[in-house]
């Protein structure tokens, strides 16, 4: 078998190994079909199962209620900062934003171009280097807003909502690109979930999205026909030629999330990669100088520190590429280090990252 390395990578991200080995081995003749899954029609009774598979298992493995519909969209998650607004920041309507980091940013200023009056900003630590979350007191949402958007877990930034704000009866509407499915949560307060498949799920340009039934129902008719949801919804995400290679890989993905015990399991994994390598950054606090400076607000999934030097940093990065471990450059503004440790990253491999650490430290420090 070929050789596979330890991946750090923040997005795309690596996958697990299950899913991609029956894609490998269903690659050239799917269900019988003698054609790969990317060469046959969406409209075939053989594709359709996969796109219903990867629907009902998100349904499934998030416990997701009646009155939510299971999109699967193109355009990432950068489409949903404006499509968002395009839908449901329209005639008169407001919307409330907290800017926690790059991504967040973005899907504001997207909605201020939709909509210059009915975006507003209402919680920022943009003034701290996004170094920390807002408090919960710090987080008003006006009982006016149509939703309250954030983002669940700061990718950049290292930064993670591991209790997601109170919003009273506003519907929060969530950017989970990057930490969705680490865990079991209550669908029930989210009118919208959007994710991005390329850190958790499988490949980039595919965006999983949950919308709640009222919420639907609120939508911009005027919109043109692609950009509306209650199109996607109406058709089963089947309006047009889906990305159909993608959501095949996205249901490998969710059937193995299944078969190996669900969220709860998953979850009860990425606490442990937690321990673990916040363990040695705790450990060495003189040497490894995390970027958060908030303990509760830590992200399980992106975490970011950096060595006494940027020449140390730069040496971290290429002993652990020699030793198989890639992805652990910081991001391009931070600088250091970022360990990105989304569910395909096993508890096996966080620990050979942590000797690696506490290797470096007794050479280094
Ligand atoms: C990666 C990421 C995105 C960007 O998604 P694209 O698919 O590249 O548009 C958006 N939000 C968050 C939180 C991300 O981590």
């Amino acid at each position: 078998m070929s050789k596979r390395v330890i991946n750090f990578y923040a997005g795309p991200a690596g996958l697990p190994l299950p899913p991609l080995e029956r894609a490998r081995d269903e690659m050239l003749d799917f269900a019988g079909t003698g054609m790969s899954v990317m060469e046959i029609s969406h409209r075939s009774k053989e594709y359709e199962a996969v796109h219903n598979e990867a629907i009902a298992l998100l349904r499934e493995l998030l416990n997701v209620p009646e009155n939510y519909k299971v999109l699967l969209l193109q355009g990432g998650g950068n489409l949903q900062f404006c499509m968002l607004p395009m839908n449901l920041l329209w005639g008169g309507r407001k919307a409330d934003y907290v800017v926690t980091g790059s991504w967040a940013k973005k899907a504001y200023k997207e909605a201020q171009i939709v909509n210059k009056e009915g975006a507003r900003c209402i919680a920022s630590t943009e003034g701290e280097g996004f170094r920390r979350l807002p408090t919960a007191a710090e987080i008003q949402v006006n009982p006016d807003a149509t939703y309250v958007h954030f983002t669940s877990n700061n990718t950049i930034y290292g930064t993670q909502f591991k209790q997601f704000p109170q919003a009273g009866n506003v519907p929060l509407a969530c950017d989970m690109s990057s930490d969705f499915l680490w865990r079991p949560f209550d669908v029930s307060p989210f009118g919208f979930i959007y994710a991005g498949a390329q850190k958790n799920l499988g490949p980039s340009g595919l965006v999983v999205t949950l919308i709640r039934d009222d919420l639907l129902a609120q939508c911009n008719p005027a919109l043109p026909t692609m950009l509306k949801y209650g199109i996607h919804a109406d058709a089963n995400s089947l309006f047009n030629t889906p990305p159909t290679w993608s959501i095949y890989i996205l249901r490998n993905v969710l059937a193995y999330n299944k078969q190996i015990g669900g969220l709860g399991a998953i979850e009860a994994s990425n606490q442990r990669k937690g321990e673990l390598l916040y363990g040695s950054i705790d450990r060495h606090a003189g040497f490894y100088k995390g970027y958060v400076t908030v303990p509760a607000d830590r992200s399980l999934m992106n975490i970011d520190f950096a060595l006494p030097s940027a020449e140390l940093d730069d040496r971290f990065v290429k002993e652990a590429k020699a030793a198989g471990m890639v992805g652990l450059k910081g991001y391009r503004d931070l600088g250091g280090i970022r360990v990105s440790m989304y569910n395909a990253v096993t508890v096996e491999q966080v620990q050979v990252l942590v000797d690696f650490m506490e290797g470096f430290v007794r050479k280094n420090g």
